[in-house]
């Protein structure tokens, strides 16, 4: 008998479905690609023809403009694609992300791409689908990397917020995702006052508004004054945290969501005041119980800490390996 799932092949530059003809992800362009969500490290232009969902297609717009080769899959439609039976569904991670379910010959691979488990309000929840062979990332595969309750860190925020009004918080937050995701958990905290934005996240905003994500009443900083967005929250890419752009903020208490804010390290190298532990993957208890729940034969691990999540496989008896894909790592997530 073949080896379960032989018709998958791991090279560096992506995950190739022989049978398909498709590479999932592929850091080099190809020619024919299938995109789990936008992050730029997954989504990468240049392609031939592109099967993504709606909403990754409109981002890779956004960022790479027109995509003539684009054809939209909508979650749970299932598409032949050469000889494998192709369907995406939700992994909760960004708007429009996607797991990919692969089907031939009797075996069924999913490739979860980024995901997490806890809820979202700008995405659909992550679907655990059974499977033979689980591809997962491993972003937090580490037993110190637990996430703390949303909700209890979008309060640390309000009450430093609300601590000195004569100051406001600027929060870090990668721009496609977490950025329009702390502004809808700060609206269903209760915090309905204008939020300021730098502009590198206006279009990703409009984005997730057009997809149905409300995101209430948002303000440019661009055309404030540091009076006006005393007291206020200001959502910047972490790049701008620390160049001259927060100059024209008033007294920014500077903040970071990341699930990297875990170390201690790392937020005081982007000079962070107030960490704020928000991540948009899976952390550890997320991905060990996610393997538990899906039971699949073998679990492959495409990047990230691979080593601690391969022992645990081992210890509870699933066969695991690393795959050793390259490019894919998220260093402001
Ligand atoms: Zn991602
Ligand atoms: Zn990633």
């Amino acid at each position: 008998m073949a080896r379960l799932g032989s018709w998958i092949k791991a090279h560096p530059e992506g995950i190739y479905v022989a049978p398909a003809d498709a590479w999932i992800d592929p850091s080099q362009p190809k020619r024919h690609a299938l995109i789990t969500h936008g992050h730029s490290d997954h989504a990468r232009g240049g392609h031939g023809a592109v099967l993504a969902t709606p909403e990754t297609l409109a981002i890779m717009e956004c960022r790479y403009g027109p995509q003539p080769g684009g054809q939209s899959i909508a979650y749970d439609e299932t598409i032949r694609v050469g000889e494998v039976d192709v369907r995406f569904v939700p992994a909760g991670h960004v708007l429009g992300s996607a797991q990919i379910v692969l089907e031939h010959k009797g075996e069924r691979v999913v490739v979860s791409g980024d995901y997490k488990r806890r809820p979202d309000p700008t995405c659909a929840c992550f679907v655990p689908v059974p499977c033979d062979i689980f591809i997962t990332e491993a972003t937090f595969g580490l037993p110190v990397f637990r996430h703390p309750e949303t909700g209890s860190e979008i309060d640390r925020l309000l009450h430093r917020l609300h601590a000195d009004p004569s100051r406001c918080v600027l929060v870090g937050a990668y721009a496609l995702g977490k950025a329009q995701r702390i502004i809808t958990e700060l609206r269903e905290r209760g915090h309905h006052d204008p939020i300021y934005f730098h502009g590198a996240i206006e279009r990703l905003n409009q984005l997730y508004e057009s997809f149905g994500v409300a995101l209430g009443e948002l303000r440019h900083t661009g055309s404030a004054t540091k009076q006006e967005m005393a007291g206020h929250v200001v959502i910047a890419p972490p790049s701008a945290l620390n160049d001259r752009w927060s100059r024209r903020l008033p007294d920014p208490v500077t903040a970071m969501a990341s699930g990297w804010m875990r170390i201690r390290q790392r937020a005081r190298q982007r000079n962070v005041e107030l960490p704020l532990i928000i991540s948009d993957h899976a952390d550890w208890d997320e991905l060990t119980m996610t393997i538990r729940e899906l039971e699949p034969a073998e679990v492959w691990i495409t990047h990230g800490r691979e080593e601690a999540l391969k022992h645990w496989c081992m210890t509870h008896q699933i066969k695991a390996c690393e795959l050793n894909l390259v490019g894919y790592e998220d260093e402001d997530e």
